[in-house]
């Protein structure tokens, strides 16, 4: 395999794709097209699969909240089809501010204990940002930390947000990331953390880190403030190309886009939210309620999400070619998106991808 081919791979050791192929010799996707921009990148990424005659056919469902027994909930049937198939490609869904309906995002990752959220972001070969040699993954805690839920007002005027860290949850997502960066051929995992203040919640995730680093000899482990880590990969990314990076959950969320816009920005990054029973793959990126609608939103973060699920499914040739057509679309710099200097549209871009395919 060139290099390129393994930038959004999805090793998924403790978590298999268990999928069936149907009696027409295709896998069943669950799709969740999601808000604002969600519907028209999901059917961009549709289009290109048409194409390219990738061998699954998608189950599309709605997360939109339903009302259940006075509680906002999923609808079950959403539920069920992610459960059965196993497998998810999900656009972003609006989450309100302050106040409304608990975050479905968090929602369906608890129902389906998605514990690690692996984060690639790669330089985009002939497309011109600040350095070309960004190549970081991130793999983000995903259940818990300061993204409990677990807020109240302890007094008029004091509210308490709990941080939460688990010693079985900062393992597995230890653990996790120990096995990708064997399978990727990356040498090192680096811990990134706040523990000189939060010396208990943040200590502990280190200490689990390092118990598990125990279990894998040939992998280098080391240990690294968010802060300067942060100042590190802005000033000279190249050091993190052989590594792992693995994090509690919010750290993982801010670190993951400022990586983005050192590649050209939240157009371009994928993720994949790995669980044991079931995986849900989506861009990093939000809803966009800005340019929803209007055709402008660039797709290629959900297509590169949709690849980790392909090669998490074992369908790695698909994944190669409709890499290849979609990077070097961006490169041409020909017939590309708002987002990255260019004046084509949604379909236009997908077109031309088509065209490559
Ligand atoms: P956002 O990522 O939606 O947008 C930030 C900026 O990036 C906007 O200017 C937007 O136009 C641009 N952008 C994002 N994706 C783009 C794309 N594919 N092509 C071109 N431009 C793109 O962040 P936000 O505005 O803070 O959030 C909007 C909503 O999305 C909120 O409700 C938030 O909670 C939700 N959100 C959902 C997820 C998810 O579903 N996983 C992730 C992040 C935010």
């Amino acid at each position: 395999h060139s290099k390129s081919v393994r930038l959004f791979a999805s090793a998924a050791p403790t978590a298999a794709f268990a999928g069936q192929k149907g009696s027409n010799g295709k896998y069943t996707v669950t799709l969740i097209p999601g808000d604002g921009i969600g519907p028209e990148i999901s059917e961009a990424v549709k289009n290109i699969y048409s194409a390219a005659g990738v061998p699954i056919q998608w189950e599309e469902v709605s997360v939109s909240p339903v009302l259940k027994g006075g509680k906002t909930v999923i609808p079950d049937a959403s539920i069920e089809s992610v459960k059965r198939n196993t497998v998810a490609l999900k656009g972003p869904l609006a989450t309100p501010i302050g106040k409304g309906h608990v975050s479905l995002n968090l929602t369906l990752r608890r129902t389906f204990n998605l514990f690690a959220n692996v984060r690639p972001c790669v330089s985009i070969k002939g497309f011109k940002t600040p350095y070309d040699d960004v190549n970081t993954v991130l793999i983000r805690e995903n259940t818990e930390g300061e993204y409990s839920g677990i807020e109240h007002e302890v007094v008029n005027g004091v509210v308490q947000s709990i941080k939460l860290i688990t010693w079985d949850a900062s393992e597995r997502v230890a653990r996790y990331a120990f096995h990708y960066a064997q399978s990727q051929g990356r040498n090192r995992v680096t811990a990134v953390h706040k523990a000189n203040i939060m010396k208990m919640s943040d200590g502990m995730f280190l200490s689990a880190c390092r118990e598990v680093s125990k279990e894998f000899p040939s992998i280098k482990y080391d240990e690294d403030l968010l802060d300067r880590v942060c100042l590190q990969i802005v000033q000279n990314p190249k050091p993190y190309a052989d590594r792992v990076m693995v994090m509690p959950n919010l750290y993982g969320d801010i670190l993951s886009d400022m990586c983005a816009g050192l590649i050209g920005g939240l157009g371009l990054t994928p993720s994949g939210n790995i669980g044991r029973d079931a995986s849900i793959f989506e861009a990093v990126h939000g809803s966009a309620p800005d340019i929803a609608g209007k055709g402008l939103a660039n797709p290629t973060a959900l297509l590169l999400s949709s690849l980790m699920m392909l090669r998490h499914m074992n369908l790695e040739e698909y994944a190669n070619r409709i890499e290849k057509a979609a990077l070097t679309t961006i490169a041409e710099g020909k017939t590309i998106t708002g987002d990255l200097g260019g004046k084509a549209s949604t379909v236009e871009y997908t077109q031309a991808i088509i065209q490559k395919l």
